[in-house]
């Protein structure tokens, strides 16, 4: 009841931030109902691409690996009352598909949007990219609850505990120390996992699964107010490749 109550009362900070800034308010506790709120968010009930998806009947294919040439950019840490989102500087760059994506910004989900063979995780982190059409690939990275993680302190240490709060990271996070490629990866096409739901989204699921402890799962759920999670979606006529 207390934890009910306390996710309402977030909601409605949430809510206030979107409103002044212009935007239309959705929450995680209808996701269902996002495609109604905006005639711009019609893709999240119309869509047949959606994320996130349980990645299971996966299809062996022959994945390219993934070049990642980051740099230690990760500078400003925003809390936007649906997720805690560290901004990137510009000048990292990931290859997808032969194409050069740019690193935009990273940003968290507890619990996990993507789940492995109906299996949930704890923390699932995006670091989204886009490259010079505007087309969007999101690297993704799952966490098991275990070892406490170096990097994500970095961010936990400054997370703004309300919604519209930024601050300055006095030591810039790499990205290159909290993903990696080298495991492989799970591929498939979908589309972002807030509203507007827009599809053509490049995903790339890290096998690197990597840990975080009971305390930092802990503090990213509460300051957040409660579960920051779209349910999975249906994969449709979609493959998805290891
Ligand atoms: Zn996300």
């Amino acid at each position: 009841m207390i934890r009910r109550l306390i996710w309402v009362l977030a909601g409605v900070t949430a809510c206030g931030q979107a409103l002044a800034s212009g935007e239309s308010h959705w929450g995680y506790d209808e996701p269902e109902r996002w495609g109604e709120l905006k005639p711009e968010y019609t893709m999240c009930s119309a869509g047949k691409n959606q994320s996130p998806v349980d990645i299971s009947g996966l299809i062996k294919g022959e994945l390219p690996a993934v070049g990642m040439n980051y740099s230690s950019g990760g500078h400003e840490v925003i809390n936007n009352g649906h997720t805690i989102q560290v901004n990137y500087k510009p000048g990292s760059k990931a290859s997808v598909d032969g194409r050069e994506f740019e690193l935009k910004q990273f940003h968290f989900h507890a619990p996990s949007e993507n789940t492995v063979d109906g299996k949930s995780f704890p923390l699932e982190a995006h670091f989204v990219h886009a490259n010079e059409n505007g087309e969007l690939a999101v690297l993704s990275v799952l966490y098991e609850e275990g070892e406490h993680n170096e990097q994500l302190a970095k961010v936990w240490e400054h997370m703004p505990a309300e919604a519209g709060g930024s601050k300055v990271l006095p030591t810039a996070v790499h990205a290159g120390d909290m993903v990696s490629a080298s495991a492989g990866y799970y591929r498939f096409n979908g589309s972002l996992t807030t509203p507007p739901c827009s599809e053509g989204v490049r995903w790339l699921v890290m096998k690197d699964y990597r840990t975080a402890s009971k305390e930092q799962i802990n503090q990213f759920m509460e300051t957040m107010g409660g579960p920051t999670n779209r349910p999975v979606q249906g994969v449709n006529a979609r493959i998805i490749l290891h």
